[in-house]
């Protein structure tokens, strides 16, 4: 049971270089692969993601690329974030309109996430088909799942300590 379950990084203290560093090439690769511009504003974008495990909404990611001297138009910024999220760089949280990188460059996977509702942290695990059987029902029902995200809200370890 526990095999396909519990890969998750970003609560606990990791190398966070080496996440960013996987993040980075896993994306050139990528668009080595099939052809596309990995451009400078969509590298800066996917940075800026990476930057910490948090996500970021679409006004904090323009602002950051200001900074960073990029100025980019919103339009501009919001072509860049639909690539990375269209090509699995990136992926969007509904629950708070916002952008996070992905921790899982290299693994094919159902983004799966839980949300510090103290600390703001962002924490994607790869989600295991059995927990939950949504194709099932979906396929009884002739219903076809495109796309399916998991947002669990809480309370991370060092905020719950804390309180
Ligand atoms: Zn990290
Ligand atoms: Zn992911
Ligand atoms: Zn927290």
């Amino acid at each position: 049971m526990t095999s396909k379950t519990s890969k998750s990084v970003g609560f606990e203290q990791h190398d966070h270089d080496v996440c960013l560093e996987k993040a980075i090439k896993a994306a050139e690769a990528y668009c080595d692969r099939f052809k596309l511009q990995f451009t400078p504003l969509r590298r800066k974008v996917l940075e800026i993601l990476l930057e910490e495990h948090r996500a970021l909404g679409a006004y904090a990611i323009l602002d950051l690329l200001r900074e960073s001297g990029l100025g980019s138009q919103p339009p501009v910024a919001y072509r860049a974030l639909s690539f990375l999220v269209e090509h699995g760089f990136a992926h969007k949280i509904e629950r708070l309109n916002a952008f996070v990188a992905c921790a899982l460059p290299d693994i094919l996977h159902s983004p799966a996430f839980m949300i510090c509702r103290k600390c703001e942290t962002v924490v994607e695990a790869q989600s295991s088909s059995s927990s939950f059987d949504l194709s099932g029902t979906a396929s009884a029902t002739g219903f076809k799942i495109e796309q399916t995200t998991l947002e669990a809200k809480g309370v991370c370890h060092s905020c719950a300590e804390m309180a």
